[in-house]
């Protein structure tokens, strides 16, 4: 399987492998293939919600594409082209991330020309309205840049709420809807319902009113598909509590009522024993800039056993860590129990999860319910790797390794040793250590998140080169840990200041931590030349002349950074991250960046789906579920169109 499928305007579009999912039996293989059934099914939900004239929209530039009969090998034609699929991908006209309206990059007079030469026979419109006048509409939405100009507006002097261009909203001022959430919440106490988390606020004859997200209310038609999958899905669940929280879900799905979601989501929490899990349902609220309504979404998955393994691992042998670490005695932990984590491979990418995917889900995201049953917290393995291999493909490593050694060890080994580096920043890192009794995170203020993700990457770093990665059997050489090395230096030294503007300081309190422990090691070992910048035909490039020195100074940094987070001690914390963190080296920075451009790489991805094929006796048994990743992204996009497009009309 090729992971790179195509790439226009700011997008690339990749393939995700499903590893194993042809060894699973019948059974899981069934339970996944109606649960992402079950995903499909909303997809037509999403894009409602993100702007009322989505659907149609949608609807008018596919017909295009299908019936147009002029010349489709113009310029003209590969810009609607261009257009249909940023539209697709962004889930409607507003781009995905900046939530801005997409120019169609081409002139209104070709669109009435691409809709005079298409075939409309059988198009239908909203009732009582005119093809010609709908068309107007249409066209007013696409072309004029003050119309539905932004999907989400987070600008404090406007009124969030109007301002907005997505449909959570129907004739409600900012105002209105805060003094209404406001007063459904008083009262509810401590364990409150996520209000209007599944509705259309609307203000009607001067009320206001809540159309529910439920099977005989708004979204019905979509909400009845996605129901009719679960049912069918529960006949295959793995155990009694999947079974009781697909059951809830349904029950939240055919009645609105919040109160049953918040029991879905403490059972599926309390879920651990199944290898398959899944989402499916209004989760997100970025949608809304006041944070209340959830954007439809669905993601299934399953436990990558292998991996998993791994975490279990570090997890088991925690204490012998804490042990052996550079950390002064006494702000060791005496016992440490280590972060059992689960990893999981997706199936199917759905609603906000797709195409564009986060890579980890954390879920729920009800408060109360976090703190009193806990969250789900994974990373989705082979999205990671669907990145990592695209990114070993791009050009970023062969314009950056400073050798052929250093390119070939990150494509062998960098894939697994990333991986184990994020392991064991997860599962051991931030749990180990201890803090003096009075010492808070707030004796660091604005620098503890950048000290604490410092301390954990440092924790992983020092023992990537320990023998015992080798005796545990989670490194094959020495040659991976090396790979790791090269990788952090490299990115904390130059490649991830790609992301800086000009002329900016470093913000982000990750990006923070990378080059502080990069800068630092680089300046302690300078005597000894343990890292170096070399340049070669006016390009610099990052070098490791001594790795186990290295290793010792990534322990040195630990040790101290441990002190200032168990004592407190804001100066010191201060002192590293203003000195090593934050500042950029205008030149370097400025070379980095031409490089980078010159790469001409889209800053935003998104993923196909694979396409799952039932097989059956004639009969009507299952015999088989099939997985194949040759669909195209217009293919694709246009058969969900089709066979999931439930709303439209
Ligand atoms: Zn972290």
């Amino acid at each position: 399987m090729e992971v790179f499928a195509e790439k226009f305007a700011d997008l690339k579009i990749l393939r995700f492998a499903v590893p194993g999912f042809e060894a699973l039996d019948l059974k899981k293989k069934m339970y996944i293939y109606h649960l992402s059934q079950a995903a499909l099914c909303g997809r037509d939900i999403l894009w409602d919600q993100n702007n009322r004239f989505n659907l149609r929209i949608r609807a008018v530039l596919e017909t295009i594409w299908k019936t147009f009969k002029g010349n489709r090998e113009s310029d003209q034609f590969k810009s609607f082209e261009v257009y249909l699929k940023r539209v697709w991908f962004s889930n409607g006209i507003h781009h995905h991330y900046s939530t801005e309206k997409i120019p169609a990059g081409f002139p209104e007079t070709y669109f009435n020309e691409l809709v005079a030469q298409s075939d409309w026979y059988g198009f239908k419109v909203k009732s009582g309205q005119s093809f010609e006048a709908f068309i107007i509409e249409i066209e007013e939405v696409i072309f004029n840049p003050e119309k539905e100009s932004k999907r989400v507006n987070l600008d404090p002097k406007d009124d969030l709420v109007a301002s907005s261009a997505n449909n959570y909203y129907q004739n409600v001022t900012q105002r209105e809807a805060e003094v209404f959430y406001a007063e459904l919440k008083a009262p509810a106490g401590a364990e409150p319902v996520s209000f209007g988390l599944n509705s259309t606020l609307v203000k009607e004859d001067g009320r206001l009113i809540e159309q529910v997200w439920k099977l005989d209310g708004k979204y019905g038609k979509a909400i009845e598909q996605i129901v009719s999958w679960l049912e069918k899905a529960a006949n295959y669940a793995e155990n009694d509590l999947q079974k009781k929280y697909i059951g809830h879900l349904i029950e939240y799905y055919t009645t609105g009522d919040l109160a049953l979601f918040d029991q879905y989501s403490i059972d599926w929490v309390k879920e651990l024993e199944g290898d398959v899990d899944f989402v499916n349902g209004f989760i997100e609220v970025y949608g809304d800039p006041l944070g209340i309504k959830g954007s439809w979404e669905s993601i299934v998955n399953y436990k990558d056993k292998e991996a998993t393994k791994r975490a279990t691992i570090l997890s088991e042998n925690a204490q012998w860590f804490e042990d052996h670490s550079p950390v002064a005695p006494e702000f060791k932990k005496a016992t440490v129990k280590g972060v059992s984590a689960k990893v999981i491979n997706v199936a199917i990418l759905a609603g906000d999860c797709y195409p564009a995917t986060p890579i980890g889900i954390n879920l729920p995201n009800a408060e109360w319910i976090r703190e009193k049953h806990g969250s789900k917290s994974v990373t989705i393995e082979n999205i990671t790797q669907a990145y990592f291999l695209d990114s070993m493909n791009n050009g970023m490593l062969e314009e950056f390794a400073g050798s052929v050694e250093e390119i070939q060890r990150a494509k062998q080994f960098g894939y697994l040793a990333g991986n184990l580096h994020t392991d064991l920043h997860e599962c051991l890192g931030h749990g180990s250590g201890k803090v003096l009794e009075g010492v808070s995170t707030e004796n660091l203020k604005n620098y503890y998140s950048t000290i604490e993700e410092t301390r954990a990457d440092l924790f992983a770093l020092y023992y990537m080169l320990d023998d015992q990665m080798m005796k545990l059997g989670l490194l094959p050489s020495v040659e991976a840990a090396k790979a790791e090395y090269d990788t952090y230096l490299r990115n904390g030294l130059m490649t991830q200041l790609t992301r800086i503007e000009p002329g900016k300081d470093i913000e982000e309190s990750h990006m923070r931590n990378r080059q502080l422990i990069a800068r630092w090691v680089y300046e302690a070992g300078k005597a000894q030349n343990v890292v170096e910048f070399v340049c070669s035909e006016e390009k610099t490039y990052v070098r490791i002349n001594d790795y186990q020195v290295l290793r010792e100074l990534f322990g040195q940094l630990l040790k101290e950074i441990q002190r200032i987070k168990s004592e407190g001690d804001f100066d010191a914390a201060k002192q590293l991250v203003e000195n090593f963190a934050v500042k950029v080296d205008r030149q370097l920075h400025e070379e980095i960046l031409t490089r980078f451009k010159k790469l001409d790489l889209a800053p935003y991805s998104g993923f196909l789906n694979p396409v799952y094929e039932l097989k059956t006796y004639s009969c009507g048994t299952p015999v088989d579920v099939l997985i194949s990743y040759d669909e195209e992204y217009s293919d694709q996009m246009l058969r969900y169109g089709s066979e999931y497009g439930f709303l439209i009309n």
